[in-house]
């Protein structure tokens, strides 16, 4: 249950019931508002007389849910998007910073072709410890430069709590990745911020469990969060993952959360980043995530997947004229 107290009412009384239902106190646009768990159905007596107006709810799913707001418009770079808006963030860039030429000519791509954002992740959350893992620190600086330098936001990944504070000062937007989106200190450090937080949906996750995840970061304050779904496992082997093109079609008609479309980690292959990401965009969801990098086949992480710049160049023309003929603005 969302109940939103009275503005200016004395609340100071509340912390034993709030504690007894277990519910979480937010602050909402100056308002006062307790997330009790769903399984409340009637408003409690003590709240009565203390209650503007209150909303039952189906699942935990709460904050996030269509059911309570239609739909929430985030900030991203200079452009809003949200539910009701026709824009489509299209974030680009290498899987990992690797060098500084190397960003640098990803942070050269996406200003060529008129976008905002780059991504890059410098915090590698890998499969194998022997594998790279990322630049760290060294990685942050290079992309705080690529913002000075060029103007462009900056989206990068949290891999773990020991960085937390780190990444979510220097990123623009933080993505928190398919294998961090459980861990609860990142969620709920990123709820005590105002910044983007762009969760992935783990490969093992149900749509409720996803959306749980964002409910930390929303209980916690921060209402401005994107749901990613970057490919689920499924007994198929021949791609990396199934892009869950259903699973996006529910969250966009059941929770009030911007939705994000990674073809790239989805299939895991090149090849099929093209034809998946004109999917995604006929879709009409709020942003599209497609890995590239100057020489893909040296890459040292998602070597297979990433596109060519060249490969991008020309997905991007379709992508911009598949847009115009939605009606949509990719930015
Ligand atoms: C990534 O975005 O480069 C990444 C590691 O993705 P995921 O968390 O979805 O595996
Ligand atoms: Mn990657």
């Amino acid at each position: 249950m969302i109940i939103h107290l009275k503005r200016g009412v004395d609340e100071s009384g509340l912390n034993d019931l709030i504690q007894s239902l277990h519910a979480v106190k937010v602050t909402i646009n100056e308002e006062v508002v307790l997330v009790a768990p769903a399984s409340l159905k009637a408003l409690p007596d003590e709240l009565e007389k203390l209650t503007d107006r209150y909303y039952v709810m189906e699942s935990d799913i709460q904050l996030a849910s269509a059911s309570y707001h239609p739909g929430r418009n985030i900030l991203m770079a200079d452009s809003e998007v949200g539910r009701g808006l026709s824009n489509t963030a299209v974030i680009t860039g290498p899987c990992s910073v690797e060098s500084k030429k190397q960003i640098v000519a990803s942070a050269k791509l996406v200003k060529e072709l008129g976008l905002s954002i780059l991504r890059a992740g410098s915090y590698k959350p890998r499969t194998s410890p022997y594998s790279f893992q990322g630049l760290g620190k060294k990685g942050l600086e290079l992309l705080d430069e690529m913002r000075a330098t060029y103007g462009v936001k900056i989206i990068t990944e949290v891999r773990d709590a020991t960085h937390v504070d780190e990444v979510i000062a220097v990123a623009d937007i933080i993505q928190v990745g398919a294998k961090a989106m459980y861990d609860h200190g990142i969620l709920r450090k990123c709820g005590k911020t105002t910044k983007p937080v762009l969760i992935k949906r783990g490969f093992g996750t149900t749509l409720q469990e996803f959306v749980q995840a964002a409910e930390f970061v929303l209980s916690g304050g921060n209402s401005n969060v994107l749901l990613c779904e970057r490919g689920i496992r499924t007994f198929e082997t021949k791609t990396r993952f199934t892009l869950d093109l259903c699973g996006a079609a529910w969250l966009k008609a059941n929770t009030n959360l911007p939705v994000v479309l990674d073809p790239s980690h989805a299939i895991g292959f090149r090849y099929g980043v093209p034809d998946l990401a004109l999917a995604c965009m006929a879709m009409g969801v709020e942003g599209l995530l497609i890995e590239v990098h100057p020489r893909p086949d040296h890459a040292m992480s998602d070597a297979a997947q990433q596109l060519s710049h060249e490969q991008f160049r020309q997905l991007f023309l379709q992508l911009t004229n598949l847009a115009k003929a939605l009606n949509r603005n990719i930015f």
